[in-house]
């Protein structure tokens, strides 16, 4: 039968007689006291009742609806202290039963199941950060958030923020060599300007110095025809 009460062997005292359950043999879980005031685990008695109607102590027959749930009762079993179930692994903690919850979410000793995909290894909780260390299956997404799983192999290459930044790099030295590039064909084009400039200078001022003396006859010939014209 799935046993209904605590197993004695928990109790750092040996539990008092009165508070082992006839049908278990352990420490009363949850007691109810029937009618014939014996009393039992609630689910030992429960799951007797589906086979014989009478009590296992006495043989007097059992309303199921006259049967009481003991809550102080319950209350002071919740108080006896008990040992850690891991203490074979090594646990040595003894604290309230009622306190067992608590303390088996924190034992250091308590067997824990690789949480990494594929991996299946048990590790003590004290010892599951030296696992994590070196576990094979051991996934995780890049924490810089650029979506890529990382595993043990990859990570130690993987840096995208620093791929992105040698990138950004990369390109603006290519842009400031366009920019200089650039700034020196300006340069080149100023300078052949302003020599070309100088060379036009120079050719007009030899143009003016043919030029000038024509000029002046071409204005004389026009005054006097106009004054021809008129007279
Ligand atoms: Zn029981
Ligand atoms: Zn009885
Ligand atoms: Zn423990
Ligand atoms: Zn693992
Ligand atoms: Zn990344």
């Amino acid at each position: 039968m799935d046993s209904g009460g605590y197993e004695v062997d928990l109790f750092v005292d040996p539990p008092d007689h009165d508070l082992i359950c006839i049908i278990c043999r352990g420490v009363l879980q949850c007691p109810v006291r029937v009618a014939c005031h014996h009393i039992f685990c609630k689910k030992c008695i429960l799951q007797w009742l589906k086979r014989q109607e009478t009590c296992p102590c006495c043989r007097k027959p059992i309303n199921q609806n006259l049967m009481f749930v003991l809550f102080k009762l319950s209350k002071s079993i919740g108080r006896l202290r008990i040992k850690c179930h891991n203490e074979v692994q090594g646990c040595t903690a003894t604290f309230p039963l009622s306190d067992e919850y608590l303390h088996i979410s924190t034992c250091p000793f308590e067997w824990q199941l690789c949480p990494h995909q594929g991996c299946g290894a048990r590790a003590l909780r004290k010892d599951a950060r030296a696992h994590e260390q070196s576990c094979p299956h051991w996934r995780q997404m890049c924490p810089m958030g650029c979506g890529t799983v990382l595993s043990r192999a990859t990570q130690a290459q993987h840096n995208c923020y620093r791929q992105l930044q040698q990138r950004y790099e990369a390109q603006r030295q290519t842009h400031r060599a366009i920019a200089a590039a650039l700034r020196r064909k300006i340069m080149r084009m100023q300078n052949t300007m302003a020599h070309m400039r100088r060379q036009i200078g120079l050719i007009c001022e030899s143009l003016e110095v043919t030029e000038e003396p024509e000029r002046g006859e071409n204005a004389g010939e026009g005054t006097s025809a106009s004054a021809a014209g008129s007279s």
